[in-house]
């Protein structure tokens, strides 16, 4: 057989589906990916080196993305797209392969932000932001972490109290994405009716917003510290079927079942970056593709992706027949992001030097996988879920 050429991506793509895993998608299905992965080439991968590199999120991307159909994507209704949970799953693996960045912004606004208000919200309530948050028009975000409560939410400290027919929130959350870009938040606070949640206006009085910055990880996202000083909002900004922690982890269930895919397109893209580099690449008088060590890498990197895009699509499969648990969820999560790292992170080794360069991928995708591991749920929270599972034991305290 021939060495392959390097500038021949669909060819190196189609050997690397060994198992011949696109045979198990619907020409639906085919056809949204490819959607997606045609933007993210002609709109992203253009531009990501240089947003990273200054540590920008081009907030136009908004509008774009909901004309892509990608906001809300498996939500039905209230304008939204109304897609499956595989083709979400496809579209967050495509955009994630150009940047997690660009991934997390539709994670936070489709599944955290407009997930909430699809699942919990009054009718009112969707018909008021859903349609134009599926066009990108508005831009959510989703406040429940703090300075003190992370990995534990219910030691979260933000209280809402009622005051008349109004709620008055005070308290800080922390890590907030897309806040400093949005035009609401909704807030996750303590009440005196238990855990409840609130849609909140990010120019209400006393409502602040500090960026967090500088990052070493998703440096084309902007993650903020919000401060609420006596936040007066109605009645109406109360989501009505949310009560208690079910609340927000409903959100989070989704945009986990995301990142299970997302994660594979951060991998594959360092994959694909590091199999062209050493079919060019020569030293000893042989591309570096020819020796056996280089070889196990790629080998390894392409196991990995296989076996993960299989647990995506199963995960997929269920979760469009209804059946998904958070156990199921939280291994796929787990699994994928801890691959997807050592995939970013092997393949930066196969680069050299030049690996450490923003203009090539991997180290890029590496920083920001760092920040995937982390939210929704780190790889030790994950572990405990499934621990407790497995023993019926809980370990988390
Ligand atoms: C880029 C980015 C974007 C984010 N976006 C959002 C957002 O939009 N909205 C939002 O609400 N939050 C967001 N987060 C917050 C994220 O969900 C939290 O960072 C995450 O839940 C972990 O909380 P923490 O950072 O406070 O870490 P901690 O909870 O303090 O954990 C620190 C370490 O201790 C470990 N640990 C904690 N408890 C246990 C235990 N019982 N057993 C063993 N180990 C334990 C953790 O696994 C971790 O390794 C974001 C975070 C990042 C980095």
């Amino acid at each position: 057989m021939p060495a392959r050429d390097p500038e021949d991506i669909a060819a190196l793509r189609a050997a690397s589906d060994i198992l011949g895993l696109d045979g198990l998608l619907s020409a639906d299905e085919i056809a949204t990916r490819d959607r997606v992965r045609a933007f993210v080439d002609a709109e992203i991968r253009p531009h990501i080196a240089d947003w990273f590199g200054r540590g920008h999120f081009p907030v136009e991307l908004a509008r774009a993305f909901g004309g892509l159909g990608v906001l809300g994507m498996n939500l039905d209704g209230y304008g939204c797209p109304g897609g499956s949970a595989v083709e979400y799953g496809l579209a967050a693996l495509e955009l994630e392969a150009g940047d997690s960045g660009l991934r997390t912004f539709v994670s936070v606004q489709g599944s955290l932000a407009m997930g909430s208000i699809h699942r919990w919200g009054s009718e009112q309530q969707k018909q008021e932001w859903l349609p134009r948050m599926a066009r990108g028009e508005v831009i959510g975000s989703f406040g429940l972490t703090e300075p003190g409560a992370g990995s534990d939410p219910s030691s979260m400290k933000t209280f809402a109290s009622r005051d008349g027919q109004d709620w008055v929130l005070t308290g800080s959350k922390r890590w907030i994405g897309l806040a400093a870009i949005a035009q609401l938040t909704v807030v996750w606070a303590h009440t005196d009716d238990g855990v409840r949640g609130f849609i909140v206006p990010t120019d209400a009085p006393g409502f602040h917003i500090t960026v967090l910055e500088p990052k070493l990880s998703m440096r084309a996202s902007v993650q903020t510290e919000l401060h609420f000083d006596d936040v007066r909002v109605p009645a109406s900004a109360l989501l009505p079927g949310a009560r208690g922690l079910r609340g927000p982890f409903s959100a989070l269930n989704d945009a986990r079942y995301g990142i299970v895919w997302g994660a594979l397109g951060a991998a594959r893209d360092s994959y694909e970056a590091a199999l062209r580099y050493a079919l060019a690449r020569e030293q000893f008088d042989r591309p570096i593709a020819a020796f056996q060590l280089t070889q196990q890498k790629l080998v390894n990197m392409v196991v990995e992706l296989q076996k993960g895009a299989l647990l995506a699509l199963h995960l997929g499969r269920l979760k469009d027949a209804g059946a998904i648990t958070p156990a199921q969820i939280s291994l796929g999560k787990l699994n994928n992001v801890r691959e997807a790292i050592a995939i970013a992170r092997e393949a930066r080794t196969i680069l050299g030097g030049n690996g450490v360069l923003i203009e090539h991928s991997p180290i890029r995708h590496a920083a920001n996988l760092e920040s995937v591991r982390t939210y929704e749920g780190t790889d030790e929270v994950h572990t405990l879920i499934l621990g407790e599972h497995l023993t019926g034991i809980g370990a988390f305290r």
